[in-house]
């Protein structure tokens, strides 16, 4: 039976966050461990093994796995070359495999790594040869690379924004594998790099205007030529030399389809540049609105989204509702291991004097002295609502003070769901104003019910509003951070010697 090596490596960062992930903020599975746990959870490698169970001719092998439990900053280099290492040792020794499916990212960066992602490929093609079909599938907010590129036979990209396609873009890719290894499929890729940054709600793919890119990119895909097609946004804070937009078309032998299927979507995309941007609303104003709000008012922070890799102890909304005075009940969720501290040694039921903010990303913020009293304490683990997934937040603490609820953790969690707030026994709706610190959040959880959904224009690590990031390292000129310059598509191709 032919043998496919699985293996996965996935995190998300912003360089803008001054604290350097590590090992620890992975969790790391090998072996049969890796397999049980994605047979459970519907992501990229449960969708690829179920596709490839499906044909009954093929051995899945399970290789090595690490997951960034939350986004964060910048990887150190250190915990990459342990990662890195433990990643290509497993595939070492996996013994004569027929093909591979890596399920990555795109967005991750090193200290001295800008394409970790494109590292593991150029490495891993060292390791296995290049007669192996190598399928990779990657995050919609993937800095695509020349590298990842050269190194893989075929991407595969998500199709969805919020993402809700982790399984179906692992089982494509897996359909492509075995198509390759069947004989049937000889993949040609086209890319065009698009030299623009977006952000905002027109990515929303169900609503927004790049939903309509995407169905071209869907249609394409059933046509017979077509293999895999997508257009990767990048992560806009994960700033290496790579990062701007790209299209991306593979198809079955058709070169000129390929090419121009990439030159379309670029083109679709850079028309649309304009609309895909925030509207963000100062953070002064927002609070304002809140207070005239009948019903929630739900303030999403974007710019310390936890969930994009900001470190998540952005105080800017907390300061100015304290500012202001406002009147109205609060809930609020906020990264602060000192503070929590203080109210562990204070215990439940005691008052405390203590700085919130700040903790993490001292340039951006200045702590807030407020007095409270703790009414919870936890050990910060909970099941998200979207997955269903197990979070840590580490040690937790519920603060109050007067109408005011903060929930503070040790360690950022994702907060694009309702799961940390519910876990410590506070419901959103029954509060005035609730800080989210997510770029999007699903319609159940806040959208359909709440009174006014404000994008609010705060200072951090993963601010919607790009231009105030201080990118250094990213190819210029790029949309918005440079006015936009002529934009001719170029499109490059890839295709393996054995395809030709
Ligand atoms: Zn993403």
């Amino acid at each position: 039976m032919p043998r496919i090596l699985v293996a996965e490596c996935k995190q998300e960062v912003s360089s803008f966050n001054p604290v350097r992930s590590g090992y620890d903020d992975f969790v790391v599975r090998r072996g049969t461990e890796f397999f049980d746990y994605h047979r459970a959870a519907r992501a990229e490698v449960g969708g690829a093994l179920e596709a490839l169970a499906e044909q009954r001719r093929y051995e899945t092998v399970p290789t090595y796995s690490a997951k960034a439990i939350t986004s964060g900053g910048t990887l150190a280099d250190a915990s990459f070359a342990r990662i890195a290492d433990e990643f290509l040792s497993s595939l070492h020794e996996a013994n004569s495999p027929s093909g591979a499916y890596f399920a990555l990212h795109g967005a991750m960066a090193a200290e001295s790594e800008g394409d970790p992602e494109g590292f593991l490929l150029e490495e891993s093609r060292r390791i296995l040869g290049e007669e192996i079909p190598i399928l990779v599938s990657l995050d919609l907010h993937a800095v695509l690379t020349d590298r990842m590129l050269r190194h893989s036979d075929a991407i595969v990209a998500f199709h969805t924004y919020p993402h809700v396609d982790f399984y179906e873009t692992g089982a494509r890719a897996a359909r492509i594998l075995m198509r390759i290894l069947g004989g049937e499929a000889r993949p040609v890729t086209a890319r065009v790099k698009i030299p623009m940054l977006v952000r905002g709600d027109e990515l929303i793919t169900d609503s927004g205007s790049f939903g309509q890119v995407i169905g071209e990119a869907k249609a394409f895909e059933r046509d017979s030529r077509g293999l895999s097609a997508g257009v990767t946004i990048g992560n806009p804070f994960t700033d290496v030399p790579a990062l701007r937009s790209n299209s991306l078309a593979v198809a079955n032998g058709d070169l000129e389809c390929a090419v121009r299927c990439a030159t379309r979507l670029a083109g679709q995309m850079w028309e649309r540049r304009e609309g895909m941007q925030a509207s963000l609303t100062a953070v002064a104003e927002a609070v304002g609105l809140a207070g005239r709000t009948r019903g929630t008012a739900v303030l999403m922070d974007a710019a310390d989204a936890t969930s994009s890799g900001a470190s998540g102890d952005g105080n800017a909304i907390l300061r100015e509702v304290w500012k202001s005075g406002f009147e109205g009940s609060v809930l609020a969720p906020i990264v602060d291991p000192p503070a929590v501290s203080s109210a562990f040694v204070a215990g439940i039921g005691g008052s405390i004097r203590t700085r919130v903010g700040g903790a993490l990303d001292p340039a951006r913020f200045r702590p807030l002295e407020i007095e409270a009293r703790v009414k919870m304490l936890s050990d910060g683990s909970f099941r998200s609502e979207t997955f269903g997934s197990e979070w840590h937040a580490g040690p937790t603490a519920v603060l109050e003070s007067g109408r005011r609820v903060l929930v503070v953790t040790s360690r950022p969690v994702s907060l694009y769901d309702r799961a940390l707030f519910l876990a410590h026994g506070h419901d959103p709706k029954r509060f005035d104003l609730v800080v989210v610190k997510s770029p999007h959040c699903e319609s159940p959880m806040y959208r359909d019910w709440c009174g006014r959904l404000i994008n609010v224009d705060g200072p951090g690590a993963t601010s919607a509003n790009v231009r105030t990031l201080g990118h250094r390292k990213c190819a210029r000129p790029v949309f918005p951070l440079d006015s936009p310059p002529e934009f001719v598509p170029e499109v490059t191709v890839y295709q393996r010697d054995r395809y030709a």
